[in-house]
């Protein structure tokens, strides 16, 4: 049988050169001088099928066994050595007709490469494959001298495995002992996995306790945050329901009261003035009613004196003297006629003033007018200027130029940390700079200033805790200011229209917040126009924004933005100048219509005097026209009589003026001023009249106003109280929520405005409560609940995992007895079996005796030591120790025949192994290998003539070259000429 096919080795020991032979022959034997490399092929072969061991190698250290150098040849860096086998009957175990198993190593690494058909294996696929096949270490396969040393004197325990070879269980016991090796690390992983699991359960059994206290905390908070949030909620609502009506009631009462106090004051002025009017009214009547009693006085002296006349005149008249009666009657008539002229001039002087007042009362309508229309159109601006003053106040507070995030934190400033404001609470500036600073600010004005990096993070988490929006946040310590470079603020203070830093242009700044505007407006540059602004972005470079005062654009890189742009409120900057502006004008307004109302009264005033007046002339003008007329009648009458009597017309008498006249004179005199007076006297009496009348309404109004007023301000004090309760309660639900819940209260009223079940009482008490319970409870691991779920799933896959591993075991413990089995069957089976065949061989090579293998524990086949009890003729020997050594070699062959007998290996190689046999035994040796060699495979190292006779081809190993090897094929006569220890002739 040709088994081994090839043998190729290069650097390995004394094959310096690639050395191949080609093994096509059944018995191949290898001749050659001492020291020639034959055994090195041994080496090479037990090498390559695995051999760790170098002193089985005949050498120290790796290194040894590769090519160390002659005088003609350099050191090789690797060995390496391949076997080609024909598989052809699938004695190795590997599904392959040939196959090539190769080991190389390198010099100096130690390490060996080992490869079957070209492919790297490991070594251990490399012993798996050669399992059973004889060639192992510890088989009879490979036979030296030392392996028949160690046969003879190993430990029957050692001894085993050449039977076990023989019975072919190697594989078995290579697979129970990988299968023991697993059971023991299953074993481990099942030992590990119960401590695991048995912790694990007992780490379960305290978490479920503290997650059932979690899942209790949990609830109850829960309920908790419920009710809690739900109530607030309630609260504000209801807080913000009458916060509604209470600035209703105050806006209504302290509106009523700005109207009214004015209209108080007003009133009181008025109230002054009447009664100033009044006084001196009074002042004029007494004076008036003085002067007219004098003059009644004065009239009544006249009157009497005059009547005593005239009583004579009458007497006279009415005589019969003719003369006394004419004379009589033109006395008469000149005083009628004197007495007609008086009452004509005052007639006239009526007349006089009623025209003379009607044209004053024109023109005193004329004003009313003016004044009526003064004060409409003053009070109209006045209403458009307080409507533009709320709407700018309510933008102030509004912010309408911030967004959603900016207008959360600010809504919530109180609850949250280190808020100084918005960027546009900074920011005032002169008028005329706010279009610029508008733009130079942009969205910019919106940014929160805040005084750490921490407080903006806490910001941060509440807009997205709340889903509040978005807003970028300028810590104050944080920011770096960016500034324009002093060689280039130098150059543009130097150009026509240079306004200024943008950041330098905000007034009133507090130092801390300095960094933020200048890393906001420090690099912007304000200009007059867009020729200046083009200027000075030509000598800086176009590196800086540069901002017109009507706000075009020049952008670093000199792109121009530009437009028209109309700012609502001057971008929102100006806005508290604009206030005190519009301010001012309602103030100014409201004192011109008051002066103007004031004038208006007095006006008013002087037009009811003035109707009086007109009354009163119209009245006299019909008194003193009847008068007139009535004397004229008189007179015409006595005239009559008179022409009559005296025949002669009537002439106004010139000269010497009788005492009637005279009388009638000073009588007429006094009335005249009598009327006057009179005149005077009932303008003022009756301007008194309606004076009271009107001081009396006045002070009727003032009391109405007054009560009002104070109505006003008890309103406005109770529901103050009530604003400020229900602001502190909104208060106080915001900070509680965002403390507790971190929630904003528009949130809380988005997801808490439900209904609740319960009263509010019953779930103001119940909050009470659970927040008791909830202090009882004292610390938890929160975390237990998910530390729980964690551990369980764990313990689940644990406790799986355990019951595989438990399966595991149970099966490898059944193959490990199926294994147990087998072995013990075949292993009893071949050792029976050698035990038929071992006798005869025995005999056969000694020529009798007897011979057997025995168990050293037949209760334990399968780890029993094996002994050899051999019997050489004639000899009672029971020990290997006691034979020679070429009985040793006779015995070991005996046991390697036996075990041909029965199973054959595909190769033997036997490395003079037959030196120490005499030639007879040489002979047997040589025909019993011959006869197997059908069936195995014989490398033969011989120096044995006889043996090498029966060799199929010989192999001459020679140092051609000192030191290194050469194999070539020799023919049998020069093998036994030149390689042979026996001459033929003495066999
Ligand atoms: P004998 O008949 O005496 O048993 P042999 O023919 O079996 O001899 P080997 O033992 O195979 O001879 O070879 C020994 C030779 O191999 C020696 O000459 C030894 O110097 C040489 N040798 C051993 N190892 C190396 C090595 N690493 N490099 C070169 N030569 C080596």
């Amino acid at each position: 049988m040709i088994f081994l096919k090839k043998f190729e080795a290069k650097g390995f020991k004394s094959f310096a050169d690639m050395t191949k032979l080609n093994f096509d022959s059944a018995m191949i034997g290898i001749v050659g001088p001492n020291g020639s490399g034959k055994s090195n092929v041994i080496d090479a072969i037990k090498w390559v099928l695995g051999e760790k061991s170098i002193k089985s190698l005949r050498g120290k250290k790796s290194d040894d066994i590769i090519f160390h150098g002659s005088n003609s040849k350099p050191k090789s860096e690797f060995a390496e050595v391949t076997l080609t086998f024909d598989n052809t009957s699938r004695v190795l175990h590997i599904d392959l007709d040939e196959v090539a198993v190769t080991r190389r190593l390198y010099r100096g690494d130690g390490n060996n490469d080992y490869f079957i058909n070209g492919e790297q294996v490991r070594l251990k696929d490399l012993l798996d494959v050669f399992v059973d096949t004889g060639l192992s270490k510890g088989s009879l396969g490979i036979i030296s001298q030392g392996t028949i040393n160690w046969f003879a004197d190993s430990k029957p325990e050692d001894r085993r495995t050449i039977f076990e070879e023989a019975a072919g269980i190697g594989l078995y016991i290579r697979r129970k002992e990988e299968t023991l090796r697993q059971l023991e690390r299953t074993q481990t992983n099942l030992d590990r996995l119960t401590d695991i699991t048995k912790e694990l359960q007992r780490d379960i059994k305290k978490l479920e306790v503290q997650a059932s206290k979690v899942k209790e905390y949990k609830e109850k908070k829960e309920e908790l945050t419920k009710l809690e949030i739900s109530i607030i909620v309630k609260d504000v609502v209801a807080a913000n329901k009458e916060l509604d009506y209470v600035s209703k009631m105050l806006n209504e009462s302290r509106n009523s009261n700005i109207t009214l106090e004015p209209k108080l004051n007003a009133l009181i002025e008025e109230l002054i003035i009447y009664k100033d009017k009044l006084e001196q009214s009074d002042i004029k009547v007494s004076k008036f009613s003085f002067e007219l009693n004098e003059i009644i006085n004065k009239i009544n002296k006249l009157e009497i004196e005059k009547s005593i006349i005239d009583n004579d005149l009458k007497l006279d008249i009415n005589s019969s003297d003719y003369s006394s009666k004419v004379d009589a009657l033109y006395e008469i008539i000149v005083n009628l006629d004197k007495e007609i002229n008086s009452k004509k001039i005052i007639l006239d002087r009526n007349k006089n003033e009623f025209e003379i007042f009607n044209n004053q009362l024109v023109e005193l309508d004329i004003n009313r007018n003016d004044f009526t229309n003064s004060i409409y159109d003053l009070t109209t601006k006045n209403v458009t200027n307080k409507t533009n003053l709320t709407h700018l106040e309510d933008t102030l507070r509004n912010k309408p130029n911030h967004d959603g995030g900016s207008k959360a934190i600010l809504n919530n400033k109180d609850a949250l940390t280190g808020i100084l404001g918005s960027v546009m609470d900074f920011i005032k500036c002169d008028p005329e700079h706010a279009q610029a600073i508008t733009i130079a600010l942009g969205k910019n004005v919106q940014n929160i200033v805040v005084n750490t990096i921490r407080d903006a993070r806490r910001c941060i988490d509440f807009l997205v805790n709340n889903k509040a929006g978005v807003t970028t946040f300028m810590p104050v310590y944080e920011m770096k200011p960016k500034l324009i470079k002093p060689e280039h603020l130098e150059i543009m203070q130097h150009i026509d229209g240079f306004v200024g830093v943008a950041s330098n242009l905000i007034l009133k700044l507090e130092k801390k917040i300095q960094p933020v505007i200048d890393s906001i407006l420090g690099r912007i540059v304000i200009a007059t126009t867009l020729e200046a602004a083009s200027e000075i972005s030509k000598y800086t470079f176009s590196l800086y924004k540069i901002i017109t005062l009507d706000g075009q654009i020049i952008n670093p890189q000199g792109s121009i933005t530009g437009g028209y742009t109309k700012l609502a409120n001057d971008g929102f900057i100006g806005l508290e100048t604009r206030i005190k502006e519009v301010k001012k004008v309602i103030e100014s307004e409201e004192a011109q219509i008051n002066k103007l109302r004031i004038k208006l009264k007095e006006n008013d005033l002087a037009s009811m005097e003035l109707r009086n007046k007109i009354a009163e002339r119209k009245a006299n003008i019909f008194k003193f026209d009847d008068q007139i007329k009535n004397l004229e009648t008189e007179m015409i009458k006595y005239k009559l009589e008179y022409e009559k009597l005296s025949k002669k017309a009537y002439e106004p008498l010139e000269g010497n003026k009788s005492e009637f006249t005279l009388i009638n004179e000073k009588l007429n005199l006094l009335l005249n001023t009598k009327e006057k007076v009179e005149n005077d006297l009932y303008a003022n009496q009756n301007n008194k009249k309606l004076l009271k009348k009107k001081i009396y309404e006045i002070e009727e109004t003032i009391d109405l106003t007054r009560k009002a007023i104070d109505k006003n301000k008890d309103i406005i004090l109770e529901f103050d109280k009530k604003e400020l309760k229900n602001i502190n309660i909104i208060d106080n639900a915001k900070n509680k929520l965002n403390d507790t819940y971190k929630m904003t209260i528009e949130t809380a009223i988005e997801s808490y405005s439900e209904p609740l079940t319960i009263s509010d009482n019953v779930a103001r008490q119940k909050i009470e409560k659970l927040n008791k319970e909830i202090g009882y409870m004292g610390n938890m691991n929160m975390d237990a609940i998910n530390e729980l779920k964690e551990k369980s799933e764990r313990y689940d896959k644990m406790k799986a995992e355990e019951l595989e591993i438990a399966e595991a075991k149970d099966d490898l413990l059944n193959s490990i007895s199926e294994l147990d089995k087998k072995a013990h069957e075949d292993f009893s089976n071949t050792i029976n079996k050698i035990n038929e065949e071992l006798p005869k061989t025995f005999k056969y090579l000694f020529g009798g005796g007897d011979c057997r293998i025995e168990y050293t524990d037949p209760n334990n086949i399968l780890t029993s030591g094996i002994e050899v009890k051999a019997c050489p003729p004639g000899k009672h020997i029971n020990s290997l120790f006691a034979l020679s050594g070429g009985e040793k070699t006779l015995v070991a062959l005996s046991v390697l025949f036996s075990i041909l007998k029965i199973s054959s290996f595909p190769l033997v190689i036997l490395d003079e192994g037959e030196s120490a046999l005499d030639p007879s035994n040489v002979e047997r040796f040589a025909n019993i290998i011959h006869a197997f060699s059908n069936e195995t495979q014989f490398l033969v190292i011989t120096h044995r003539p006889l043996t090498m006779e029966k060799c199929d081809k010989l192999y001459g190993a020679t140092m051609l070259t000192k030191g290194v090897t050469t194999m070539i094929h020799v023919t049998l006569s020069d093998a036994i000429k030149n390689y042979a220890n026996d001459k033929p002739d003495a066999e």
